[in-house]
């Protein structure tokens, strides 16, 4: 079955094309009796349709949460019992991968291939390794002079507000999701609006796994009246948000209120530092595969690319030859590399964003312009010159297949421009000598550095922002200290 073929609601499971929220264990409408239409990107046709949410909805799933944290039927289970879980639930991914990577691409346009290698492996490798840390979850013991025993446990906080956007979704869920689960929270998840389909996948599943009824809660809906009412509502005991930087700042700002602990993984805008001395051939397919990954819709993307001027002039003529070739069209196809952009509204921000840098001046060395393609949202991969720092193309985050290329002098001025900016992601360094990776990549603001290479991320290597680009760090054991609480107890020792 090709994607277009599936794209109705018949194409998708049963459960999804239901399109219900999950509470309390049950699949049910909305409190409204709303529905919103899935758009499948490639076709921009209807896929499914979702039950719109309210803040009752809201509040009957914080309840569910509430219930299942209190009475302990997650929360005090032992660690090991929880990895169990976790571990099937990571089993059952890799069962229906197939599956599940087809709900991926028909909700964002994902191509199927890395809808499969990238999105499902990487959902599956999340749960296998939180199961792991799920069991080593210990306090510890302090050594003191009173005449006492102390020592420390490691605690869930409660209920965890889970709010995710639309360009990871299996991901970027399974992320908190496996996390905060692993450490004994209870969750209500909002997905985003575009793409809530796979957040109602994960629901049935990790049910299929033994996820007791009620731990996790998904409610599909607008973030602006459902998210805003999670963040403040007074049974969230801690807030795990990944989007923009606009809309963290306004989640950071509510639950900054009620002293809620908020993790924000927001939006990137990286600098990719091509120095003379590198491995020009493996060099440019990194610079490549850093822009055009998830058709651009990447925080942790490549789109700001600054070469050394010796190489400047043969860079630009590599990447004119180049970037045509990459296969761009039906996500379905397995040689897709490039598939339409998520929505209609990214679309048109693309476009917009470069006919400006058109307008302004800038030199569009390729691409520059939506590709018509089956009523789909393709953006053609767009190679811009002629930029400098100010430019609104350079400076803000497109998420889109768009690469500036900036030529610099010295090691120095990389730096500068590559710290440049307010976010502070990701970067690269491509170089052939170990001595200006070290230095480099120290010099960077940014919370990982790649060298000689782009986007490597496994599930024991933390990531996460500094600069507008967020707090806190997902993946590694460094997640887990943001889903739980160290609570010390003080036994007094009998006095003789
Ligand atoms: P977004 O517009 O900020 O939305 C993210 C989520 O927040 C969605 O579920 C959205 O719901 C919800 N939301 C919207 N308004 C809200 C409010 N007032 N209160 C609470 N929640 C609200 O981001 P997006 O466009 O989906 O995603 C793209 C952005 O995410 C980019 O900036 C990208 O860099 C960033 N990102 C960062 C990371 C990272 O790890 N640092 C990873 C992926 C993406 P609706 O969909 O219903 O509006």
């Amino acid at each position: 079955m090709t994607i277009q073929e599936s794209a109705t609601h018949t194409g998708l499971p049963a459960h999804i094309a239901r399109g219900q929220l999950f509470i309390g264990g049950s699949w049910r409408e909305g409190d409204g009796g709303g529905r919103t239409d899935i758009i499948n990107p490639a076709t921009g046709k209807v896929a499914a349709s979702v039950a719109t949410g309210t803040v009752a909805d809201i509040n009957a799933a914080v309840a569910a949460a509430q219930d299942a944290f209190g009475d302990g039927r997650w929360s005090r289970l032992s660690g090991r019992e929880r990895s169990r879980v976790l571990l099937r639930a990571s089993q059952l991914i890799r069962e229906r991968a197939t599956e599940l990577a087809l709900v991926e691409s028909i909700d964002v346009g994902k191509p199927i291939t890395f809808a499969n290698v990238v999105d499902v492996a990487t959902a599956a490798d999340q749960y296998e390794y939180m199961a792991a840390l799920a069991q080593q979850l210990d306090g510890s013991v302090r050594e003191t002079p009173l005449s006492a025993h102390a020592f420390t446990r490691r605690e869930p906080l409660g209920v965890v507000a889970a709010i995710t956007p639309f360009n990871f979704p299996l991901i970027l869920s399974s992320t908190k999701l496996a996390a905060a689960l692993a450490a004994g929270n209870s969750v209500v998840h909002k997905p985003a609006s575009d793409t809530p389909l796979s957040a109602l996948y994960m629901a049935q599943l990790l049910t299929e796994a033994g996820l007791p009824d009620g731990v996790l809660n998904v409610v599909t809906g607008p973030g602006g009246t459902l998210g805003d009412h999670l963040v403040s509502h007074p049974g969230v005991a801690k807030v795990a948000f990944t989007g923009s930087t606009e809309v963290g700042a306004h989640v950071a700002e509510l639950a900054g209120k009620s002293l809620r602990p908020v993790t924000a993984e927001l939006g990137g805008n990286a600098a990719n530092i091509l120095f003379a001395d590198a491995d020009l051939e493996k060099a440019i397919g990194t610079v490549i595969s850093a822009f055009v990954f998830n058709t651009g819709q990447f925080c942790m993307a490549g789109p700001r690319l600054l070469v050394e001027r010796p190489i400047y002039e043969t860079v630009l003529g590599i990447l004119e030859d180049a970037v045509p070739g990459v296969p761009i069209g039906d996500p379905s196809d397995p040689a897709t590399v490039i598939g339409p952009l998520a929505s209609r509204k990214q679309l048109d921000k693309v476009s917009a964003m470069v006919e400006a840098a058109r307008a302004a001046g800038a030199k569009v060395v390729t691409g520059g312009e939506p590709l018509e393609l089956e009523g789909g949202y393709y953006y053609r991969p767009t190679v811009i010159a002629g930029v400098d720092s100010t430019a609104e193309v350079v400076k803000d985050e497109v998420f889109g297949p768009v690469l500036t290329v900036q030529p610099f002098d010295t090691e120095a001025e990389a730096i500068a421009l590559a710290n440049g900016t307010e976010y502070g992601l990701a970067a690269g360094v491509q170089t052939g000598s170990i001595s200006r990776a070290h230095r480099v990549s120290a010099a960077l603001d940014a919370g990982i550095v790649w060298v000689n290479s782009w986007a490597l991320l496994d599930p024991s290597v933390p990531f996460g922002g500094v600069k507008a680009s967020g707090w806190g760090r997902e993946y590694g054991p460094e997640s887990l200290d943001s889903y739980t609480r160290t609570k010390s107890t003080i036994i007094a020792f009998d006095q003789e």
